[in-house]
């Protein structure tokens, strides 16, 4: 990793990277693993850093901040914690973050639940995490915002009068301004997001949708740099946007693909499977995932092609998410009816067509699922980036997959010269990519395959990582070369 110069690096989030749990009637911390923990740990210990953000549990009291004492110990880095009431969470996090911003910048408008209610306790939740940003921090340190939950870190400090070196990370997509100027808090929202000193998106076409955004809402935005990083004048100050493809530890994954164990948990599945062809779709349970359409598409697929019966297995992992939400349990009730209906449909003795998982795998088995499989079906309707993606890729040790990915997938303008991009809303389209990727031929796999994988491990999340803070601490806009955005092509 670069040196970036060793000021404190303070991370902010909704959630802390671990959780508090009760087991038993004692409260005990559980640790997260996911990548963006693993690639922040080293730079926040190098630096005495700080992680600042809710520890998941309302009713932990004073033993919160004990148990994370603990944990940091052994950690190498600080933890503290921001209580949240159970009326933060249902308005602040469900309801604002959730109901309203979730959906709206996945370009799904419908689905918002536009309460001021839940603004109100936005704001208030944001002005007690900036307080305790305030109270636990100095002027030499960095601080790094991450995603939706929380926009308006750097307004509430400077509203408080302290001066801090900001970044914002937007983990999700920024809709185009048609659908960003629905929102009821539009303008102070998008100027909540120019007080920090560097504001940063997965892909250029979302930096592009802010700053269209930003000049309907606030007309005179000047944008100088044609980079990954560019540099906008509003209103007499000047902030940096840009643009930071979040990644995955390629070594982790391909080294778990390759350890003896996984690989023959990989086998003992193409085995159990006959070797027929599998197909595969890895996601959280959520609308924006496009799940029931990918079983249309599969639906289409054995209509279509009679041939392809008995042939292949779509296998679909869903992880279950937000399970107390009623859109979510419609959502998962839909899934299961349209899995019912496909394998009632065309079900012979010895073959079922769609094996649903309702449940998540450890990643060392979702590392044997990957391996196994032929294709991944990534195809969601929206997606900031879409880390499946990068993990099928990387997991793909033998270089013989196809990734299908969608064009609304983060992932794509990255990917998309070696990836099969196709609409996921197109389910005839959809099922014509997996029919022409099931006759590939070795070679024209392979070579898709091996720059998948080259990209993704040059571009992996380290990398990303320094290059976010080396446009936050360092601010070298030539330092950043131009970033790819989606092409869109007819199949
Ligand atoms: N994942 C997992 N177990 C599962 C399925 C998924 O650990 O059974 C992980 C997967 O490895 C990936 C993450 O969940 O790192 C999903 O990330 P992605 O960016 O694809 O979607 P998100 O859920 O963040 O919207």
């Amino acid at each position: 990793m670069t040196d970036t110069g060793m000021r404190r690096l303070v991370v902010v989030s909704n959630r802390l990277p671990v959780a508090l749990k009760q087991i038993d009637g004692e409260w005990t911390v559980q640790g997260g693993a996911g990548g963006l923990v693993t690639a922040l740990a080293p730079v926040l210990k190098n630096r005495g850093g700080l992680w600042i953000g809710w520890d998941g549990a309302s009713g932990a009291g004073e033993d919160s901040q004990r148990l994370l004492d603990d944990f940091s110990a052994d950690a190498g880095y600080d933890l503290k914690s921001v209580p949240l009431s159970e009326e933060d969470v249902q308005k602040y996090y469900f309801g604002f973050s959730n109901e309203i911003i979730w959906p709206l910048f996945h370009d799904l408008q419908t689905r918002c639940r536009f309460d001021p209610e839940y603004w109100r306790s936005y704001l208030d939740v944001n002005f007690r995490f900036a307080e305790t940003v305030a109270r636990m921090t100095s002027s030499d340190d960095f601080i790094w915002v991450h995603d939706y939950h929380l926009m308006h870190q750097a307004f509430f400090l400077k509203s408080m009068g302290i001066k801090r070196s900001t970044g914002f990370f937007l983990h999700i997509p920024f809709p185009p301004p048609d659908i960003f100027l629905k929102l009821p808090w539009r303008q102070k929202l998008i100027l909540a997001l120019t007080e920090f000193d560097l504001v940063g998106f997965q892909t250029t076409q979302d930096r592009d949708n802010f700053i269209k955004s930003l000049n309907m809402l606030s007309p005179g935005a000047e944008v100088e740099g044609e980079g990954a990083v560019v540099s906008v004048r509003l209103r007499g100050r000047e902030f940096q946007a840009g643009t930071f493809p979040i990644s995955i530890d390629f070594n982790q994954f391909a080294d778990m693909a390759g350890d003896p164990e996984v690989a023959h948990k990989a086998f003992q599945i193409r085995e159990a499977l006959k070797h027929r062809k599998i197909i595969i779709g890895v996601d959280r349970l959520d609308y924006t995932k496009g799940i029931p359409e990918r079983i249309l598409a599969i639906r289409e697929l054995l209509r279509h092609y009679p041939d392809l019966r008995g042939k292949i297995n779509f296998i679909q992992i869903a992880v279950p998410s937000r399970e107390d939400v009623d859109e979510y349990r419609d959502l998962r009730d839909e899934i299961e009816l349209l899995v019912g209906r496909v394998n009632g449909e065309f079900s012979i003795p010895g073959w079922v067509p769609v094996h649903y998982h309702y449940r998540g795998l450890p990643q060392r088995e979702l590392a044997s699922y990957y391996a196994a499989a032929d294709i991944a079906l990534v195809t969601p309707l929206r997606d900031g980036m879409n880390l499946v993606a990068k993990e099928y890729c990387a997991c793909n040790m033998k270089e013989a997959g196809v990734l299908i990915l969608s064009e609304f997938a983060g992932a794509a303008a990255q990917m998309q010269e070696w990836a099969y991009l196709v609409n996921p809303y197109d389910f005839e389209g959809v099922a014509k990519a997996i029919h022409r990727a099931l006759h590939w031929d070795v070679e024209e796999r392979r070579e898709s395959m091996h720059e998948l994988r080259e990209h993704v491990r040059g571009h992996n999340i380290y990398w990303w990582v320094d290059s976010f803070l080396q446009a936050g601490i360092s601010k070298n806009l030539q330092d950043f070369p131009a970033v790819d955005t989606v092409r869109f092509e007819e199949n």
